[in-house]
């Protein structure tokens, strides 16, 4: 099942902020699938186009600490987000931020953020049914306890779980992190809780791992909290990135099955990706492919409920991993 709500579709730079993030992965991935000879025809039984789901406050404090959500519903939002998308730099002007570009003001955001964890919620729950569901839209995995970070406001994918578990729907669950950058926030939320397991794939140097480890007071940089398996690639190793993965999901495999996998399938490994800090990982459409048909089968062969996120994925060709992976995808689903 794909979850494409077409009315939750925004872009960033409707806020005046310039992160590439393009409708086009979104609207070029729905466009080629519904294309598709076959599954043009069967759209009816693979595409969702309502998120059906609603996260209140309560969800959010079940990851995130009452003092930052607190913030987040009072005037503070807005230097909240102007912190979680590094929108001053460090002399304290924007930073690829454009109040005159806006069309939206910029505590509008916080709704369209809810609606997107609204959305990762609900996949979860068309996956726990239905064994695969991929969501447009979610991801949000370096957004800490205490405060957003890395163009992340809430750990959607985190609110999922705890929600799920509060509704016995789930006890336990696997966080699989494809994306090209470090699920920092997933991991260091999750340190010590074995109801979490998290496995993060990702470039060895660069954001959010280019920091200090510790700060001039000898507070731990929450970024170095390591998930239960992580997975360092380095530049120039790409041709092991699809063994090393094959090498962790062996050790998840040790491991007893989880209720559900939620995959957060970022496009930013893509050699073809726009944001500057994913120039350290540079994959092919054919190693992607390889990737994602890994995670997909190794979690199929498991029998583990699947939920897919969209993650990181920026500029005009990130669509292109997202597509070739559903076509196939939704194809092994209804054949
Ligand atoms: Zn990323």
């Amino acid at each position: 099942m794909v979850i494409y709500d077409q009315k939750d579709i925004f872009t960033l730079f409707d806020f005046g902020i310039q992160i590439p993030v393009s409708e086009s992965r979104a609207t070029k991935t729905f466009a080629q699938l519904k294309s598709h000879r076959i599954l043009g025809e069967k759209i009816r039984d693979w595409h969702i186009a309502r998120v059906e789901a609603e996260i209140t406050k309560t969800d959010l404090l079940r990851v995130h600490s009452k003092a930052y959500v607190e913030k987040l519903f009072s005037d503070e939002l807005e230097n909240e987000i102007i912190r979680a998308y590094e929108l001053l730099d460090s002399k304290g002007r924007y930073y690829r931020y454009n109040p005159a570009k806006a069309i939206l003001p910029l505590n509008q955001l916080l709704e369209k953020i809810i609606s997107k964890v609204s959305g990762t919620f609900h996949c979860c729950q068309v996956a726990l049914e239905k064994g695969f569901c991929f969501y447009f839209g979610g991801g949000m995995h370096h957004a800490q306890r205490e405060y957003g970070n890395g163009f992340c406001l809430l750990n959607d994918i985190l609110i999922a779980i705890r929600k799920l578990q509060a509704e016995n729907a789930i006890s336990n669950a696997w966080v699989i992190d494809v994306d090209v950058h470090k699920g920092d926030g997933t991991a260091a939320i999750t340190d010590g809780d074995e109801s979490v397991v998290t496995l993060s794939v990702h470039m060895a140097q660069g954001w959010p791992l280019d920091g200090e480890k510790f700060d001039d007071r000898g507070r731990l940089n929450l970024s170095f909290i390591e998930s239960d398996i992580d997975i360092p690639i380095a530049t120039g190793e790409e041709h092991l990135y699809v063994a090393k993965l094959e090498e962790g999901l062996g050790k998840l495999d040790m491991l007893p099955a989880p209720d559900i996998a939620i995959v957060v399938s970022g496009a930013d490994p893509y050699e073809k990706d726009e944001l500057p800090s994913t120039k350290a990982l540079n994959l092919t459409l054919e190693q992607l492919k390889e990737r994602d048909l890994l995670v997909y089968n190794f979690l199929k062969s498991k029998d583990i409920p699947r939920a897919y996120l969209m993650a990181g994925g920026y500029g005009e060709s990130s669509w292109e991993v997202y597509a070739q992976f559903l076509e196939w995808a939704l194809l092994d689903n209804l054949l």
